[in-house]
């Protein structure tokens, strides 16, 4: 299913043109236009999926792999030094694009880019007490 009013269904299916690096039944895997490094590329399903919760589990695992085909192209091509794999759900994580997509985005010696995070510091009891919030 396409949602009418979404951006990236349509660059997904081709009818807003996009800078296609790779392209396969289910997936359009596209330059990001506003990119953290060079070759920073977006994995866009065909069909429309809000988020992480959405996307059938089949599909995301083929999300995944679409993914490491293209951080194995990327990595070869560019001669990145090392990758990350981001995937952004809800406006609290950072997503601005409600349309289910995964970011490669390869790193470089130096590039100044800072995509990881800042360690917190719980105690035994905390860690303990999310440990049985999500199990219990
Ligand atoms: P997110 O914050 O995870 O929702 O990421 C959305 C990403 O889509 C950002 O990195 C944008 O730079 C990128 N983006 C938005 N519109 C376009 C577009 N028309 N073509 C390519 N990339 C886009
Ligand atoms: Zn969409």
């Amino acid at each position: 299913m396409k949602d009418n009013n979404c951006i990236f269904c349509k660059i997904a299916n081709g009818e807003i043109p996009s800078r296609t690096i790779y392209e396969n039944d289910l997936f359009r895997v596209i330059l990001d236009n506003g990119p953290a490094t060079e070759g920073h590329a977006l994995v866009l399903p065909k069909d429309h999926y809000a988020n992480l919760f959405e996307i059938p589990a089949d599909t995301a695992a083929e999300a995944m792999k679409t993914a490491q085909t293209v951080a194995a192209m990327l990595k070869e091509k560019l001669h990145a030094d090392g990758l990350n794999l981001v995937q952004n759900n809800g406006e609290t994580a950072g997503q601005t694009v409600h349309h289910f997509h995964m970011h490669i985005i390869p790193r470089y010696k130096g590039d100044g880019q800072n995509i990881l995070w800042k360690p917190g510091h719980p105690s035994d009891q905390e860690l303990d007490a999310v440990l049985g919030r999500i199990k219990g």
